[in-house]
């Protein structure tokens, strides 16, 4: 205990001191590994449910540390946000899934849909619309084709600040997929008010499908939900053939899952459209 002040003691926690300097020196590393190109992004296959075919990836960041080895997004993503790190990380990783995506069709592997994960900071920023279209000039990926995913919790707690950008990316036919659905209350009066394409499902209804009759249930509503507000459905956490069979008689859209497969690196997810799978 140190002294601070007449009589009053502060107790000092040394954990406190060491999670501190875990993350000063987290945010050191995150500095060095976007100057040093430690970022990858990894792609994880979408599948139509009516056509048993890829339509799209979801882009995964990956961070490959020097220092760290393999860390994973659960845990950096949190601390490049409190840095504002998560700024540049964030232009980045827009361009180079909007890179990915043309390079599928200049490559003649054909047209797919990219699904890139957006934090409420990069969102708020005055420039993001045009960070995002800057993207899609260069380019030249088809705005439809653009697919921004961004966390039911992070809309519901920033609604007003956010719906005059959604809806300005939302006329230039950018499609907007709210991520982690059924985690973070959102009223179904503001679902009809957000410029939203997609629902994604989060995989915790997913999970317990098909021996807990609550999630069940659960996921089943979301889909009737979403497709009532005219919305397509994605089905996230898909690990079997019963989770899928099961999705797919609620009428769930598109799926995603170690089922079809994990996220993979471009070689390998290049590898797989090849070989053209009907699922
Ligand atoms: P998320 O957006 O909900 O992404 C889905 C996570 O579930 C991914 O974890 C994915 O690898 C994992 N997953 C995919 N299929 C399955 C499955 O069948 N079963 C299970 N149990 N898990 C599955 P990942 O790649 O570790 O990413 C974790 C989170 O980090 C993401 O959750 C997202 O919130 C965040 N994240 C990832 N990349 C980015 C990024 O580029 N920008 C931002 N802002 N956040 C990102
Ligand atoms: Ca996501
Ligand atoms: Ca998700
Ligand atoms: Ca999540």
């Amino acid at each position: 205990a140190k002294e601070a002040g007449k009589g009053k003691y502060m107790i000092f926690d040394p954990s406190f001191l060491q999670a501190f300097n875990e993350r000063v020196q987290l945010e050191k590393y995150l500095r060095q590994g976007l100057q040093n190109e430690e970022f990858l992004l990894y792609y994880q296959p979408q599948l139509s449910l009516k056509t048993g075919r890829i339509i799209g990836f979801e882009s995964l960041i990956r961070w490959n540390s020097p220092e760290l080895g393999f860390v994973s997004p659960l845990t950096f993503i949190k601390v490049a946000e409190d840095s504002r790190l998560i700024i540049p990380i964030g232009d980045w990783v827009i361009l180079q899934a909007c890179m990915f995506a043309k390079r599928l069709q200049d490559q003649g592997h054909g047209h797919y849909k990219i699904a890139v994960n957006i934090s409420v900071i990069q969102l708020i920023q005055d420039n993001f619309v045009d960070k995002v279209m800057e993207s899609l000039e260069i380019t030249g990926l088809e705005p439809e084709l653009l697919e921004l995913e961004i966390t039911e919790s992070t809309i519901v707690e920033s609604f007003d600040q956010l719906i005059p950008n959604l809806s300005f990316l939302r006329s230039k036919g950018i499609q907007i997929a709210l991520d982690d659905f059924g985690t973070g209350y959102s009223s179904l009066g503001y679902l009809k008010q957000m410029p939203i394409t997609t629902l994604k499902i989060d995989k915790t209804f997913i999970e317990h499908v098909p021996n807990d009759d609550d999630n069940r249930s659960l996921a089943r509503a979301i889909v009737l939900i979403g497709r009532k507000m005219g919305l397509k459905v994605v089905a996230e956490g898909v690990e079997t053939a019963r989770q899928m069979q099961y999705v797919k008689r609620a009428k769930c859209d598109v799926i995603q899952g170690y089922l079809i497969s994990k996220p993979l690196p471009e070689k390998e997810a290049i590898r797989l459209i090849r070989s053209n799978p009907v699922y």
